[in-house]
């Protein structure tokens, strides 16, 4: 007998895997992780929490302490916030929700590759729509363009990864005005909403189909616990949570959530120096013939290379340096992007491009 394997499902079969590639080296400035820990005393507060556990029992599905408390930080009721392991699981959710065989899912690009990803992931199909020469969505390009491929789902991230792009409030009460009259939901990824100067979690409310899309695993330093919320009006989360897979948050990852929220002044202290660090290299940058760098209200810095990028990501880690290599992207072709890190870690980003930098400009 012969064997037959069985075969994924055929609109999988081109799909490619998430690439970035985990490298041990002494600067890592490729994944826009925090580079600070969090605080001690939160560790210590959270290891005590989960002394006193029912290990044997399921997690409260409801997640109801750290909603409401998530609730209380942010201004919302906790009707209105979706948690999930990682903001991937919640745009997940949100694709399942909303996309899924026979429709579609909009964004802008260059932008977050796992939009896309995960929309193919969920059978949705994927419309690409375009951007400003300065990277910043048009929004009556935008809208036309949903008005022409009337998907079910558009996505804006803002700050933009990987451009660093901060879209105006003007833009995206336009595109949610355009998806109210369309029956579409727009998806607000602020992934690196604490660096930029305004967010979108304003104009969330329940006359909009607006989903905001937050993570932990930036500013508040816990990449590693895997928890992410969606911050949208209330039929929306309803709809959301009949998806979502029960007992979705482990206990630990719920105690987390709740406790890092009373360290929150430490965690703008983080976000503060971060943004300073962000000007220092941005300036630097900036004044680096060979170079030139994109405005950027997040914790990294894209930058186009007047040379070979591809060779220059190479040369930066065999100095050690890890940063994210976008040189064969298209639209943004010949770009690195860099994690803005301690001030160490950018010293070390930044003498290692002063080495390698003349090797490859052309
Ligand atoms: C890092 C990042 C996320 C975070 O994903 P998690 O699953 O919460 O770790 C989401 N969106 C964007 C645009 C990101 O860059």
């Amino acid at each position: 007998m012969t064997r037959t394997r069985p075969l994924p499902r055929d609109d999988l079969r081109a799909l490619d895997g998430y690439h970035s590639p985990q490298v041990e080296v002494d600067t890592r400035l490729n994944t826009n992780e925090s580079p600070y820990a969090p605080p001690a005393a939160f560790v210590e507060r959270w290891l005590d929490a989960l002394r006193t556990v029912e290990w044997n029992r399921y997690p409260d599905r409801a997640a109801t302490d750290l909603r409401t408390s998530l609730g209380a930080f942010l201004g919302q009721p906790a009707g209105r916030l979706l948690c999930a392991n990682g903001s991937n699981e919640v745009l997940q959710t949100l694709l399942l929700t909303y996309g899924g065989a026979g429709r579609r899912a909009l964004m802008f690009e260059p932008t977050y590759a796992l939009h896309a990803q995960i929309a193919r992931g969920t059978g949705t199909d994927v419309v690409a729509g375009e951007r400003r020469a300065d990277y910043a969505i048009d929004p009556d390009d935008a809208i036309e363009t949903m008005e022409r491929t009337r998907p079910s789902v558009v996505f804006v991230c803002s700050p933009n990864n990987p451009t660093g792009t901060v879209e105006s409030r003007d833009t995206v009460e336009r595109l949610a005005d355009a998806a109210a009259n369309l029956g579409t939901l727009l998806v607000v990824d602020e992934a690196y909403g604490e660096f930029a100067q305004w967010s979108a979690l304003e104009l969330v409310s329940e006359d909009l189909p607006l989903a905001v899309v937050r993570t932990y695993s930036k500013v508040w330093s816990l990449a590693g616990v895997r928890l992410g919320f969606a911050v949208a009006p209330t039929w929306m989360i309803a709809q959301l949570e009949k998806v979502l897979l029960p007992y979705n948050l482990s206990v630990p990852t719920q105690v987390a959530g709740a406790i890092a929220l009373d360290f929150s002044s430490e965690m703008e202290q983080r976000v503060a120096g971060l943004v300073e660090e962000r000007g220092r290299l941005f300036a630097t940058l900036a004044a680096t013939d060979g170079i030139e760098v994109c405005p950027s209200g997040a914790n990294f810095l894209m930058f186009r290379v007047g040379g070979d990028a591809h060779e220059l990501w190479k040369r930066l880690l065999a100095r050690n340096v890890l940063v994210r290599d976008f040189s064969s992207w298209p639209r943004i072709e010949g770009c690195l992007r860099v994690t803005v890190g301690t001030p160490e870690e950018n010293d070390a980003f930044l003498a290692a491009l002063d080495e390698t930098l003349p090797e490859v400009v052309t």
